[in-house]
């Protein structure tokens, strides 16, 4: 029996998920969560961690998440702009040298992603769009279970796509979805559309579109054109078999996702329209996520074992 392991190491909290591979199917064994191990001395504390938790459980392989952007011949992390502790460490290295177990590193929204095509709300399909709607807007093209990068790694950048509105967006372009819909540009309209001061977040917004402010309704109509033609975008270009949408944004689906989708289907024209579902798999999606990475490099190590 092959037993994983994923570690998603978050800026707050690092989440431990322990599978089972049960023919080909993973089924959960157990989970915890403690407080992010920090700084000097991080990966010690991370390895106690672990140990504690595996207890008398020896895991084949362990898959590591990584919130920033790591090197991939080495595994390195090159940027994490909430843990600098790890730039310049290869985590999956570290941890696999004090655990004696084989590890692999993966991307966290990689990881989230692929956990949500694979496990999750996009099971079934062989050819998913991962849409992740929080402070910012990402995407992710999931098929047969791996993401698709680019040519230059930058695929799936779904938050840049022109909108053809001229809000500025942080990633200086005028006009992308995220400049309309990212979480923190949602309050910060809302704010400038009132006049007031008062730091908003996209959750205030949606409680006031409730209560009825017509204000909060207008900034979330127009976010919700831009995120309709942002799925008619998707639709064009890669014609997925499911979307799959998550974010804390989607935890109000009547004010944000359901609107954009009635309003897709109306406008679109051509377009294949397939099935809009929100994500199921909540915080956990990263730790499922690397348990796949794990489960891939054991049979990576059992291909090369058997050539
Ligand atoms: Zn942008």
């Amino acid at each position: 029996m092959t037993l994983l392991l994923g570690v998603d190491n978050g800026g707050t909290r690092v989440k431990l998920l322990l599978a089972r591979d049960a023919g080909g199917r993973l089924e959960h064994v157990r989970t915890a969560d403690a407080p992010t191990p920090r700084g000097i001395g991080a990966m010690d504390e991370l390895a106690a961690i672990t140990r504690g938790f595996l207890g008398d459980d020896r895991a084949d392989a362990f898959g590591i998440t990584v919130a920033g952007i790591f090197d991939e011949a080495s595994g390195a992390v090159v940027t994490s702009a909430n843990m600098r502790w790890l730039e310049g460490l290869a985590p999956a290295r570290e941890l696999s040298d004090r655990l004696g177990i084989p590890g692999v590193v993966v991307q966290d929204g990689v990881a989230t992603a692929i956990a949500e095509a694979v496990l999750g709300a996009g099971r079934g399909a062989d050819d998913v769009f991962v849409l992740a709607l929080g402070t910012g807007i990402a995407g992710a093209h999931v098929v047969d279970g791996a993401v698709r990068k680019g040519a230059h790694g930058g695929a799936g950048e779904i938050g840049h796509i022109a909108t053809g509105r001229g809000e500025k967006c942080t990633c200086g372009q005028s006009g992308c979805l995220e400049s309309l819909l990212g979480g923190t540009r949602l309050g910060a309209r809302w704010d400038r559309a009132r006049g007031v001061h008062a730091q908003s977040t996209a959750v205030d917004v949606v409680h006031g579109a409730e209560r009825g402010d017509e204000s909060a309704r207008a900034v979330l109509d127009e976010a919700t054109s831009a995120l309709a033609n942002g799925l008619l975008s998707v639709m064009a270009m890669i014609d997925p078999g499911v979307i799959v949408i998550g974010g804390g944004l989607s935890n109000s689906p009547e004010w944000i996702i359901d609107p954009a989708v009635d309003k897709a289907r109306r406008q679109a024209t051509f377009h294949a329209i397939p099935p809009i579902v929100r994500a199921e798999l909540g915080s956990w999606a990263g730790a499922w996520g690397a348990v796949l990475a794990a489960e891939q490099r054991v049979g990576d190590a059992l291909r090369l074992e058997h050539t």
